[in-house]
């Protein structure tokens, strides 16, 4: 379940010295830590600010940060997952009563 694997996480920081977007975001939240921190918040908060759809979008899928990941997150696939679940709660935002907050 996709909770279970990113609640796994144990915040050491090895996925971000391989990441090719942390650098070029304003904050960690474009690199692999702060993505499967968000993806936890998305699915136990149901709430998608701009930031956090930036963060996700702005993922390359190129998967490094797995081949780093001791706690064995398999992240790009996550953020595949977090996409799809964005993308039906688009659809089913009112529904699903998700907050689109402006920064
Ligand atoms: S899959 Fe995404 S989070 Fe992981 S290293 Fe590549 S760009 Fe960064
Ligand atoms: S390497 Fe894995 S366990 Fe460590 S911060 Fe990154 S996602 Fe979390």
């Amino acid at each position: 379940m996709l909770f279970d694997e990113v609640n796994r996480c144990m915040y050491c920081g090895f996925c971000e010295s391989v990441c090719p977007t942390i650098s070029l975001g304003p904050h960690r939240g474009y690199g692999p830590r702060g993505r499967v921190n968000l993806i936890k918040e998305i699915l136990k908060n149901n709430t998608i600010t701009e930031e956090v759809l930036s963060s996700i979008y702005s993922c390359l899928l190129c998967n490094a940060c797995n081949l780093v990941c001791p706690a064995k997150i398999d992240i790009g696939r996550a953020v595949r997952e977090v996409r799809a679940i964005i993308n039906n709660y688009n659809k089913q935002s009112i529904k699903k009563k998700i907050i689109i907050r402006e920064r």
